[in-house]
C-alpha cells in the first residue's frame, strides 16, 4: 500500500478528504496485518518515497523481487493511463483487475450503452433492480412502481427533527494523520476542526445501522429539501464510505429492503435510497468511463467565466451559497440538491467555465473521486455533455431554491424581487441565460417551454432582466489562482 504526493496534490483536495483516505489506509494495513497478512507500506513521508504510483510500484517490483503486479482499476482515466505506461518499462507483467465493488461491470455497462439510442438512468436502473432482485416482486417491482420520486419532493417543514448525525472522534492514527496534514497542506481549502467520518469498516456499519434506523424512513420525503445549518437532514452521509471501499454498496441496499419488509421504513425512501446507489451511482460511473477522455473538456454551452472567488470564501450575501460553502468548509460535505441546485446552478446560469468548477467539486468533497465528481459536475449539473447524460439542463431561478428551503426567509436579497437593486441573483440570471443558449436550448422538449414565456415579456421587462443579470455578472470577483492547483 501506498500514500503518494502526486495523489494528494494533483488537485489541492480538502484537508478532511487527505485525512479521510489516508486514515482509512493505515487503519486497513493494521488490520490486515492483525489478520495475519504481510503489508508492505509506504507512508507519505517515508525517505525515498518517490511521490507517484509509478515510482513505487517499479520500487516494491525491486524491493520484493516481484514476478508480476495485481492491481485494481481505478477510479480515474488519469491513474490507468499511467498505469497503463508503465506496462512496458516495467520488468515484469502488469494485470489491471475489474473492481467489483460494483454492480454493473464497465463490460456490462458499454453493452447496455451500445443497445440503446438515449442513455437515460432510469432504463438503466430497472435494469440493475432486476439483476439484484432488490425491491423486486417476482418479475415486477415491489408495489407495482419503478420509482416513487413523486413522492419525495417535500419542502422542509418548520418542525423538521432530523437526528444528529453519527460522528467519529479522532483517535491516534487519525490524530498522527491530521498533525501531517495540518502541517503540510497548510494552504489547501478547508477546515479539520469537525473531522468525525467513518476511517473503519466498524465504523462505516455503525454509520449504516444509524442511517437505517433513524434516517431512513423520512430519507425519501425531505430528500430534496435544504435547511440552513442543517447540513445532512435525512441523508445518509455514506457516500464516503462507499467510495472508500469500506462499506458494500449492495448490502446498504439489503439492509434498507430489509427495513421496509420489516415495515420500518415506507417504500418511497427505501426505493429513492436504493434508486441512489444501484441505479445513479452505478450509470454516473459507467458514463465516466464511456465518456472519457472527451467528457473532461466538454463545453457544449461554451461557458468561459471564470470561477467566482465566494465558492472559495463564501463570503457573499446570497444566504443559501454561503451556507452551502460553510458546510463545505467545515466537513467537505453537502448534500445533493446543495450541489446540484445551488452550488452547480449558480454556476450554470452564470455561465462559469466547467473545468474550473470541476476543479472545485473535486478539491472540496470528501466522497469526490473523478469518477463520481465529472459526470456528475460536466455533465448532470453543467449540462456540457450537451444532454447525453440529462435530459435538461437543471437550471432554476430563486423560486426552486425557495420552494425547497429556508434560505431565502432571511436573506439580504429578495426572492420574489426579479430584477434591480436587491433581487436575488438567481432570477435575472435564470432568463439571461436561456436567452444566452437558446439556439441549443430551445427544441429540447423539458426546458424549450420557457422560450415562449419569455416571448411573452414586454420589451422593457425583458431588458430589465438582461441589465440585472449583466450587473451580477460584473460584479462577481474571480477566484484568485492557487486555490485549486499550484
Ligand atoms: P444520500 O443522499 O444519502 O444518497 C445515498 C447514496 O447514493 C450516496 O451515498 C451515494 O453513494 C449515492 N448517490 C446518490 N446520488 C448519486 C449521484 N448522483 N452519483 C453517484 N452516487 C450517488 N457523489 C459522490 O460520491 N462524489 C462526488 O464527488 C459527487 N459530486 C457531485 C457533484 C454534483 C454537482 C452533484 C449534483 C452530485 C454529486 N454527487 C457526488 C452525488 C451526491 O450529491 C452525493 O453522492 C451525496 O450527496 C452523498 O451524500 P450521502 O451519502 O448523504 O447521499
Ligand atoms: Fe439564495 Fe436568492 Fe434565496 Fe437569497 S433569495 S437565499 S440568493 S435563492
Amino acid at each position: 500500500m501506498m500514500e503518494v504526493a502526486d495523489e494528494t496534490t494533483y488537485v489541492k483536495h480538502h484537508k478532511a478528504k487527505i485525512v479521510l483516505i489516508l486514515s482509512a489506509m493505515r487503519h486497513f494495513a493494521a488490520e490486515l496485518r492483525d489478520a495475519g497478512w504481510t503489508v508492505d507500506y509506504i507512508a507519505l513521508e517515508d525517505g525515498g518515497n518517490s511521490g507517484s504510483f509509478t515510482g513505487e510500484i517499479s520500487r516494491a517490483v525491486d524491493r520484493h523481487g516481484a514476478s508480476e503486479v495485481r492491481v485494481v482499476e481505478p477510479g480515474e482515466w488519469r491513474v490507468l493511463k499511467s498505469l497503463e505506461g508503465l506496462k512496458g518499462p516495467l520488468s515484469v507483467p502488469l494485470e489491471i483487475l475489474p473492481d467489483d465493488r460494483f454492480v454493473c461491470s464497465l463490460n456490462d455497462f458499454y453493452t447496455w450503452a451500445q443497445s440503446r439510442d438515449t442513455l437515460r438512468m432510469e432504463n438503466f436502473y430497472r435494469e440493475m433492480r432486476r439483476k439484484t432482485g432488490l425491491l423486486m416482486d417476482g418479475d415486477e417491482p415491489e408495489g407495482g412502481q419503478w420509482n416513487y420520486d413523486h413522492d419525495n419532493r417535500a419542502s422542509p417543514d418548520k418542525d423538521i427533527a432530523p437526528p444528529p448525525a453519527p460522528r467519529f472522534a479522532p483517535d491516534g492514527v487519525t490524530g498522527e494523520v491530521i498533525e501531517m496534514v495540518e502541517r503540510r497542506f497548510a494552504d489547501h481549502f478547508g477546515s479539520l476542526d469537525h473531522f468525525g467520518w467513518p476511517v473503519t469498516s466498524d465504523q462505516a456499519e455503525e454509520a449504516l445501522d444509524a442511517f437505517i434506523e433513524q434516517r431512513l424512513p423520512d430519507f425519501g420525503t425531505y430528500q430534496d429539501a435544504m435547511v440552513h445549518g442543517s447540513d445532512d437532514l435525512f441523508h445518509s452521509l455514506l457516500s464516503t464510505s462507499i467510495n472508500l471501499g469500506i462499506l458494500d454498496p449492495v448490502e446498504c441496499c439489503r439492509r434498507a429492503e430489509q427495513a421496509f419488509r420489516d415495515g420500518k421504513a415506507p417504500i418511497n425512501a427505501v426505493e429513492g435510497f436504493i434508486r441512489q446507489i444501484i441505479g445513479w451511482r452505478e450509470y454516473i460511473r459507467g458514463m465516466y468511463w464511456l465518456e472519457m477522455p472527451e467528457l473532461a473538456e466538454a463545453n457544449a454551452l461554451k461557458a468561459t467565466r471564470p470561477l467566482p472567488e465566494f465558492y472559495w470564501t463564501g463570503d457573499t450575501d446570497m444566504r443559501c451559497m454561503a451556507d452551502c460553502v460553510r458546510s463545505t468548509r467545515e466537513s467537505a460535505h453537502a448534500h445533493h440538491i446543495q450541489r446540484l441546485m445551488v452550488l452547480g446552478n449558480f454556476a450554470l446560469i452564470a455561465g462559469v467555465k466547467p473545468q474550473e468548477v470541476e476543479d472545485w467539486f473535486l478539491v472540496v468533497y470528501a466522497d469526490a473521486y473523478e469518477w463520481v465528481e465529472l459526470p456528475n459536475v460536466a455533465a448532470m449539473a453543467l449540462w456540457a455533455d450537451k444532454g447525453r447524460l440529462a435530459s435538461k439542463p437543471y437550471a432554476a431561478s430563486g423560486n426552486y431554491i425557495n420552494k425547497m428551503s429556508d434560505y431565502c426567509g432571511d436573506c439580504a436579497y429578495s426572492v420574489s424581487k426579479k430584477t434591480g437593486e436587491g433581487a436575488c441573483p438567481f432570477n435575472p440570471l435564470y432568463w439571461d441565460f436561456l436567452v444566452r443558449n437558446r439556439k441549443l436550448l430551445e427544441s429540447n422538449h423539458r426546458i424549450g417551454r420557457a422560450y415562449a414565456t419569455w416571448d411573452r415579456m414586454k420589451p422593457d421587462k425583458q431588458q430589465a432582466y438582461l441589465d440585472s443579470a449583466k450587473a451580477v455578472l460584473d460584479g462577481l470577483k474571480p477566484a484568485s489562482r492557487g486555490w485549486a492547483r499550484d
